[in-house]
């Protein structure tokens, strides 16, 4: 039924528009990426869509055109609900920027300001509406959605981050679980759920959770093509990350993750220190301070963020270079949810993380003294131990890390967009857990440069022995340090003490040093044959699993660890440099008047700088040289708003 509310009809001489026309006239993109295609269609046909793309995928697109095309052709106005207050803010600007009709609502509005968006979403002046998950359910927006459902003008729900409704993702929101209304309620609306979490468990949850059990799957490959991965064993952490920014990342902005707000703090000191702007976040900070160092690390260019993961989620900055973890994560899927905020736009990017014994005891110890129920605690040692023995392994990085949620990596990589296509209709097809045997990406530290490996199988045998025989000697078990000087035949106080220089395995080891020793203690670890018990200080204990390694039939194989500094990048060393490296120093000149004019556009319009023009459409204006408007048209990046607002003034500059 139509209410009394006549809809606007669509003057009859618009054209309709399509997908095509709207990526290339609005947002200035010549072709879609990966699967963004297919699943436009889908929508634009009136389905409903699960889409998993990964990280900086284009999942935006995915909702926006059709919400263009829609509201075209006399659909109305498009709800997004996100959970992400701030992120809002920054997505309706650069749908501004674009032209593009949207608003938000959220608890930051004063009360006129909601009213007036509402005012403009009875007028059907909304293309977008931004809303966050609680607001959408509250029966007062609930009445306003009724309302335009009567009069055919709600278009198609957007469900942003949908990992949040099941409590396997890993930002759990119960809020999302009441969305279920939004199908009971508006059926015929179609709805789309878009995440870039990978698991398995997480997707079947989604699909249930909010009923999209008809809906199209729109699976992705989850690669990351231009991050490269570099796992590096703890020496002096803090040293090794310094060197690590001023040789790969100098003034270009990352974010370096620790496990703790006092390292955090004292990080971000150590860096200023030396030269690098750096900024600490944590949730530790009161809330004004927090969200101002969010702000300046989204609109500042080169600015590094020192967090522990209180930061992160919903950050859509598109030109991290880097994402450095000072400590190890809890598992995979937090590594990779977090390195995967390096490189949004595709240009090369770093995923560094250094760990060592010392995070694997924690993180055990973490485990073991929190709350949780013993099923669940043996979950967390397992995917602790799987990361762990991502780090240790000396195989393609890559294809550990897919292989782990179940993709099969084949190919080497071309040079293209940050996604490889293959992309599932159907989804959940790519259930191989065995990584491709002998695989290689050629953009991680592994297969850049293979290490050697050392056979630790003996060593092995020893280390566990030396933990029997002490255990059985001293009736207690003792930690790693001491087991290290008993093998390696040092006599220190404690040894004396305790009467160890009298056991047979006093000294076995004595030719290695404490770091292979170390190695070979979290491989075992890894592998489950040791455990460290965080009752009692952090002793090492046998387990069922030490029997076979005992019995040397568990082949442990180490890397060779290196001491020099990882060598440097080959070409194109900086992702800043890889972007403007074919310009002459005309070009550059005009590249860097560009930037100067971008920041203050984005300074006055309060936006980040990339939601203005990517440093890619940057640095095609600079090699156009152009001169007339004409010759701006087409660069990737600038859509039919942007050129008819800032065409004049880039002209100008780059005239200078
Ligand atoms: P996600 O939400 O999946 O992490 P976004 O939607 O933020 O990713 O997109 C990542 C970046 O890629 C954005 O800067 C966006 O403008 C850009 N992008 C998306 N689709 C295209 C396309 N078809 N061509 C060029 N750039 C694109
Ligand atoms: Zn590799």
């Amino acid at each position: 039924m139509r209410g009394w509310f006549d809809p606007p009809a669509r003057a009859p001489s618009l054209p309709i528009l399509n997908a095509q026309q709207v990526l290339r006239e609005v947002f200035g993109y010549e072709q879609f990426r990966g699967p963004q295609q297919p699943i436009v269609d889908h929508v634009l046909a009136g389905g409903d869509a699960l889409v998993l793309m990964p990280t900086g995928g284009g999942k935006s697109l995915c909702y926006q055109i059709p919400a263009l095309v829609r509201q075209h052709a006399g659909h109305g106005t498009t709800v997004v609900i996100s959970p992400l207050i701030a992120l809002m803010h920054d997505q309706v600007g650069a749908l501004h920027e674009a032209g593009v009709e949207a608003a938000f609502l959220n608890s930051t509005l004063s009360g006129e300001d909601a009213n007036k968006v509402e005012r403009r979403l009875f007028r059907h002046e909304l293309t977008l509406l931004y809303a966050a998950p609680e607001r959408v359910t509250t029966p007062r927006f609930l009445a306003q959605l009724d309302a335009l459902y009567e009069q055919g003008k709600l278009s198609l729900f957007a469900i942003d981050e949908a990992h949040c409704v099941s409590q396997w993702g890993h930002d759990f929101r119960p809020e999302y679980r009441a969305l279920t209304v939004l199908h009971e309620r508006y059926p015929g609306v179609p709805r789309m759920a878009l995440t870039a979490t990978a698991d398995a468990l997480t997707r079947a949850d989604i699909l249930e959770r909010l009923q999209l059990e008809d809906a199209g799957q729109f699976v992705s490959s989850f690669d990351r093509p231009n991050i490269r991965y570099t796992i590096v064993e703890k020496k002096d952490a803090t040293q090794q990350l310094l060197r690590f920014i001023e040789r790969e990342h100098p003034n270009e902005a990352g974010i370096v993750y620790c496990q703790s707000r006092k390292k955090v703090e004292d990080i971000a000191q150590v860096l200023c220190a030396a030269g690098i702007r750096a900024l600490p976040y944590h949730a530790g900070m009161d809330a004004a301070q927090r969200q101002d160092h969010q702000d300046r690390f989204l609109r500042d260019e080169g600015l590094v963020m020192v967090a522990t993961i209180a930061f992160g989620m919903g950050i859509d900055k598109p030109d991290v270079r880097f994402v450095a973890h000072l400590d190890m994560p809890k598992n995979i899927e937090g590594y990779y949810q977090e390195t995967g905020r390096a490189g949004r736009d595709g240009a090369p990017a770093d995923a560094w993380m250094s760990y060592g014994l010392q995070d694997v005891v924690n993180q055990r110890r973490m485990i073991d003294e929190s709350p949780a129920d013993e099923t669940f605690k043996q979950v967390m040692r397992d995917k602790l131990e799987a990361l762990l023995s991502l780090a240790e392994n000396t195989d393609c990085r890559r294809v550990r890390l897919l292989g782990y949620f179940g993709e099969n990596y084949v190919s080497q990589p071309s040079a293209a967009g940050p996604l490889q296509g293959g992309h599932s209709p159907l989804g959940g097809q790519r259930g191989h857990d065995v990584p491709s045997v002998g695989a290689t990406c050629g953009n991680c530290d592994n297969c850049l440069n293979p290490p050697q490996v050392w056979d630790g199988t003996d060593t092995a045998r020893k280390l566990l022995s030396c933990i029997y025989r002490v255990q059985q000697a001293s009736g207690i078990s003792f930690g790693a340090g001491h087991i290290m000087d008993i093998v390696r035949g040092k006599v220190t106080d404690k040894v004396t003490q305790h009467g160890h220089a009298e056991l047979s395995t006093f000294g076995i080891c004595a030719s290695l040093s404490e770091t292979q020793l170390r190695g070979v203690l979290r491989q075992l670890i890894a592998i489950g044959a040791l455990t460290v018990d965080a009752q009692a200080f952090s002793t090492l204990q046998l387990t069922e699993a030490s029997r076979a390694v005992l019995k040397g039939e568990v082949a442990i194989r180490l890397r060779v660890s290196t001491a020099g500094p990882a060598p440097k990048k080959s070409k194109g060393s900086t992702a800043a440099s890889q972007a403007t490296a074919d310009l002459d120093a005309a070009a550059q000149t005009r590249f860097a008047a560009l930037k100067a004019w971008r920041a203050e556009v984005a300074r006055e319009h309060n936006l980040p700088a990339y939601v203005i023009f990517h440093d890619a459409t940057l640095a095609a204006i600079a090699k156009r040289s152009p001169n007339t408007l004409d010759d701006l048209q087409g660069i990737t990046g600038i859509g039919v708003k942007k050129l008819e607002a800032y065409g004049t003034e880039v002209l100008r500059v780059v005239a200078l």
